[in-house]
């Protein structure tokens, strides 16, 4: 008996994927947790039955969401992380030698403790000596604190549940009030194939526009992800991301990375012109 793991993207469309083995399968007290094993992409986590990471092609995801930023500002000391609860973003953070602390806001303890069970080479940033985890509401966490930062990153689920309100002006507001004069705010910003993710873009992006002075979107391809092709907003208070790309640093940091690279941070903000158009 064959068994098939099946995430539908719209009502007619979505990706099928054998399983090996099913090795968890929770309800916490924010969403269904699954880890499932499978052929083609090795472990999967699932939330809401939604792939939020696969051990084939995590990479391409946390290394575009983390790297870009970090190398677009002159110098990045303290870094938040909202939501990233799998420890991905916070793994490529810690690599930057110029990073002294990395604050990662979870709401959902079951998924770190998950992750550090079933990924560890993921989870591997949460052993970081810069690293510092506080299981909370990112939302609240933005409202409530007295810290700055140079990069905010929002790796979070889809505007739904207790991620909706990290899509929010509001929201974007506080992290920018938060981050210091040269800051940087990135989220994921979903898929520009599936039309009620496109909406997104061209709104997050009219929210990045109200609030910063240097807006872009950039792309990645993620196999699980729906479409496969995915993007993020950056928000810059001052730096651009070509025009002041860190070339000094990113050589002296000779990181041995497996998607990033100079041509590819560049070439990830060149928008094919039907991605242009969403957010002209
Ligand atoms: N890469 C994935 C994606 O693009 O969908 C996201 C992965 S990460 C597992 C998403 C995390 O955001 C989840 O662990 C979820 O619990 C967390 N999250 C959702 N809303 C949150 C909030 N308001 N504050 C903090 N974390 C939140």
């Amino acid at each position: 008996m064959e068994l098939w793991y099946t995430e539908k993207h719209t009502l007619h469309s979505g990706i099928t994927i054998k399983v090996k083995e099913t090795l968890k399968t929770t309800t916490t007290p924010y969403q269904q947790l699954s880890i499932i094993d499978t052929q083609e992409f090795g472990k999967l986590m699932l939330l809401d039955g939604l792939v939020m990471l696969s051990e084939k092609d995590e990479f391409c995801y946390h290394e575009m969401l983390a790297h870009p930023p970090l190398y677009t500002h002159p110098l990045p000391e303290k870094v938040l992380i909202i939501g990233g609860g799998d420890g991905g973003t916070l793994r490529e953070v810690v690599k930057h030698p110029c990073v002294k602390e990395v604050v990662l806001i979870e709401i959902d303890e079951e998924v770190i403790n998950a992750s550090k069970q079933f990924f560890p080479n993921i989870a591997s940033g949460f052993s970081s000596p810069k690293a510092k985890v506080i299981v909370g509401d990112g939302i609240q966490y933005v409202k409530e604190t007295k810290e700055t930062y140079d990069i905010i990153l929002i790796d979070s689920t889809d505007p739904v549940g207790p991620a909706e309100g990290l899509f929010s002006m509001d929201f974007y507001t506080s992290c920018y009030n938060l981050l210091n004069q040269e800051g940087i705010l990135t989220v994921q910003s979903e898929t520009p194939f599936i039309k009620s993710y496109a909406k997104i873009i061209g709104e997050v992006n009219k929210l990045f526009r109200n609030i910063f002075p240097i807006v872009n979107l950039y792309l990645t391809n993620i196999p699980t992800y729906p479409s496969g092709l995915w993007t993020f907003t950056m928000g810059s208070k001052v730096n651009h991301p070509i025009k002041n790309f860190q070339n000094n640093r990113f050589q002296a940091d000779n990181m041995h990375l497996n998607y990033y690279n100079k041509s590819i941070h560049s070439a990830a903000f060149c928008l094919p012109n039907f991605i242009a158009d969403l957010v002209k």
